[in-house]
């Protein structure tokens, strides 16, 4: 038996080490080098005994697209499928290290601003490639001297699609003899899936949760988002009372302007009055247009501070999300996008 035993699976490890015979020593070393220190292959597996059967990437990295603005980074990874995804480093003014990672390669939630539900592709991504987004970010960071400070499941996909694989995930991320990563610096994002939103606080208390709210008007929320339909407005709320029950810290709310649909000084008002008695933090979200939805347009600076300045006179935590790498957006996106629909197409063919 010669498959290569993945980085993560310490079963596969144990077989290795039960054949070849050597130390457990050895296999905290590589993981300490890599997970913790994300230090380069060659110099991490140096010294393992198996380094020609272990497969530390499953991912192969395709491109790197690097901001002339400011310190965002794209980074497009291949997978074994020949799929492209997307994690994008934000390297923020204050010397704070952001990572953006992919749940999946599409996604089926398919709402009407978002490039990647465009795309027409779902597929979960695995647990491993999951984990390989932060691996390899992390080994390019750190020939900068900088380490990632928080993740975020706001790349391409819907995390709770791919519910058993994002606590596969999780659970690597936090384990002190993997990445050893604070759950306090995770956040998932999701388009509101009720259940799979308790179910995460439940399993990870500590880990942040965001909702993609964008409008509290049901029929609004349904043309932006068509699972707005299975998953009402009353149900969410029910889900975040749930979650202030059991983490005890705010629930980020994500609310993405768009111009005459949810960003007049009534939707303000009904924002507050949806959101009154939640321990929750608003973050106001600059539309980024894409192609396909030409009819949207985000909402101008001073409509937006308007909005803001409502929401804060209401006692409501809210912040403008900074905007990184605008240049570098489109650019990779769209290729992505072009190059996954030429792929599936072609896998579908073969079947
Ligand atoms: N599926 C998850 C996570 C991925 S999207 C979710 O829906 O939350 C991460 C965030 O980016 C979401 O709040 C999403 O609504 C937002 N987003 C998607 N497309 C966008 C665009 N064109 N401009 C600005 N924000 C966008």
């Amino acid at each position: 038996m010669s498959s290569l035993a993945s980085l993560y699976d310490s079963t596969a490890i144990e077989h290795l080490r039960a054949e070849l015979r050597f130390e457990p020593r050895c296999v905290r070393q590589l993981r300490n080098r890599l997970l913790k220190h994300f230090a380069a292959d060659t110099e991490a597996i140096a010294e393992f005994p198996a380094g020609a059967r272990m497969l530390l990437h499953p991912l192969e990295l395709y491109r790197q697209c690097d901001s002339e603005l400011d310190g965002a980074s794209k980074l497009l990874f291949r997978t074994q499928a020949g799929m492209l995804i997307e994690s994008v480093i934000l390297r923020i003014a204050t010397g704070r290290t952001t990572l953006c990672v992919s749940s999946q390669v599409g996604c089926a939630a398919a709402c009407e601003f978002c490039a990647t539900g465009k795309m027409g592709v779902a597929q979960n991504l695995s647990s491993d490639q999951i984990l390989d987004q932060v691996l390899q970010a992390g080994q390019l960071l750190v020939r900068e001297q900088r380490k990632i400070r928080n993740i975020v499941f706001m790349g391409m996909g819907e995390p709770f699609h791919n519910e058993d694989n994002l606590y596969r995930a999780l659970d690597a991320l936090t384990a002190p003899e993997l990445f050893h990563h604070s759950p306090a610096k995770i956040l998932v994002s999701t388009v509101g899936i009720p259940d799979a939103m308790i179910r995460c606080a439940q399993r990870f208390p500590e880990v942040n949760q965001a909702l993609s709210l964008h409008s509290v008007r049901q029929a609004a929320r349904e043309q932006l988002i068509p699972l707005a339909k299975r998953f009402p407005l009353e149900q969410l709320r029910r889900a975040l009372v749930a979650l202030n029950r059991i983490q005890q810290k705010p629930v980020m709310i994500e609310y993405l302007m768009l111009a005459g649909l949810n960003d007049a000084d009534e939707d303000a008002q009904a924002v507050i009055a949806w959101l009154h008695g939640l321990n929750v933090h608003v973050n106001l979200i600059p539309y980024n247009p894409i192609e396909d939805a030409p009819q949207l347009i985000g909402t101008n600076r001073s409509r937006r501070d308007a909005f803001a300045g409502l929401l804060k006179r209401a006692g409501l935590i809210t912040t403008i999300r900074y905007s990184l790498g605008a240049d570098i957006a489109a650019a990779c996106g769209q290729l992505v996008k072009k190059e996954n629909r030429a792929i599936a197409a072609a896998a579908s063919k073969d079947q």
